[in-house]
């Protein structure tokens, strides 16, 4: 019998394979979509070279009729085999492959005419190691030496090396049109991957339920702005805030509404602080407060009115945020040897604020126990 932890796993893993499948087969289908596009204006401007080769030879219907299907309709063929496969990116390097081989056999059809032939052989081999890098190529030069083999077996080998003018004007739209398309492409891709990069980054910057700085971008800040003041001399302040009781709305509201009254006070900070200061979520419901140049008086005033305004609106019947709030402040100290000392100064007076009975401020080094802030009624 299997065991319920057995079923778990096995789906778990079914679940985890579909992701990764799910994740080749879009990225797979991109990459079709991509190269589907550049082969169209390869293949239709290649045919221009093989033609201007094949009108000098008096080749059979029966090569023509390939040269023509390899360069308008195979493109199309090429794209839906690969979005038919399960992970197109896989079909699409196959195709590549035979794109390749393709190029061997015309450089047997051409008689090793030697302009279109290198020129054949460039392209294609851009192609695969911008699609595939090194291990591409080199699968890909072996599929030129099968064609060639290939080519060789049905047409026979014949030298004709020379090109002729027709020839070297036929290759003039391949050798100047295709690389300023592949090149096109690349850069596109290039700002694709820049742009989601940079959405990463700001990601795993961020806490995903506030939208607040995450606690370890927020001490990565905490950290520079010390080694900021440190080298200039000024000063600033460190202010870490706990809402009060906060558990009580999660015990009878409920966690998502507890979810919702975090959102709404994350809102609140963002609105009452300076667009300099950085503000993260420091714990479950701690956020932390870096106020870069703020003296300890203007870092209390600002501290002080976001407490009463916390307070007033928890009054209210509906309050967004129903909680009050218990902060510590600590200001930047000239012997302090590292961030981890003036966090570790906040988080003691937010300490000391939750043990005098929370709803107050204190600041770190305070010589006498801090009065909690006049209600708005007092
Ligand atoms: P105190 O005044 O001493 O700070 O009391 P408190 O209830 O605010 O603090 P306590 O540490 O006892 O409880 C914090 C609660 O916050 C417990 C935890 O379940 C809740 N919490 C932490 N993260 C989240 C979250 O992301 N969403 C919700 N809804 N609750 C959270
Ligand atoms: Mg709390
Ligand atoms: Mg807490």
């Amino acid at each position: 019998m299997a065991s319920h932890t057995d079923r778990t796993t096995d789906r778990t893993l079914d679940r985890t394979t579909d992701q990764r499948s799910d994740l080749a087969t879009g990225r797979g289908k991109r990459f079709v979509e991509r190269t589907y596009r550049l082969r169209i204006v390869g293949l239709s401007l290649g045919f221009l070279c093989v033609a201007s080769v094949f009108l000098g030879q008096q080749r059979g219907i029966a090569l023509w009729s390939l040269a023509v299907f390899h360069g308008f309709i195979w493109a199309h063929v090429a794209r839906r085999a690969a979005l038919a496969c399960v992970v197109p990116y896989r079909g699409e390097r196959l195709n590549l492959m035979i794109d390749s081989l393709f190029g061997g056999f015309w450089i047997v059809a051409m008689q090793f005419n030697v302009l279109p032939s290198v020129l054949i052989l460039v392209m294609l081999s851009m192609d695969n190691i911008a699609a595939g890098g090194p291990r591409l190529f080199v699968r890909g030069v072996a599929a030129h030496v099968a064609g060639v083999a290939l080519g060789a077996l049905v047409l026979g080998i014949r030298f004709n090396p020379m090109s002729s003018m027709a020839t070297i004007v036929a290759c003039l739209p391949l050798l100047t049109i295709y690389p300023v398309s592949l090149g096109w492409s690349m850069y596109r891709l290039s700002q694709k991957l820049a742009a989601r990069t940079s959405d990463l980054e700001h990601l795993s910057r961020t806490d995903g339920l506030t939208k607040l700085w995450n606690r370890r971008h927020w001490e990565g800040q905490l950290s520079l702005e010390f080694e900021r003041c440190r080298a200039n001399g000024y000063a600033s302040c460190l202010l870490l805030i706990d809402l009060d009781h906060f558990k009580r709305v999660n015990d009878t509201l409920g966690h998502p509404a507890g979810d919702a009254v975090l959102v709404a006070f994350a809102d609140l900070l963002r609105g009452h602080f300076r667009a300099g200061d950085s503000i993260g979520r420091y714990g479950g419901e701690e956020f932390g407060v870096v106020l870069p140049g703020a003296t300890l008086r203007e870092t209390q005033t600002i501290t002080r009115a976001l407490l009463v305004r916390v307070r007033e609106q928890a009054r209210e019947p509906d309050a967004s945020c129903p909680c009050t709030i218990s902060a510590g402040i600590a200001q930047l100290m000239p012997d302090m040897p590292d961030y981890h000392t003036w966090l570790l100064e906040a988080d003691r007076s937010l300490y000391q604020a939750k043990a005098q009975g929370r709803d107050r401020i204190i600041v770190a080094g305070a010589a006498a126990p801090a009065q909690p802030v006049a209600s708005a009624k007092s």
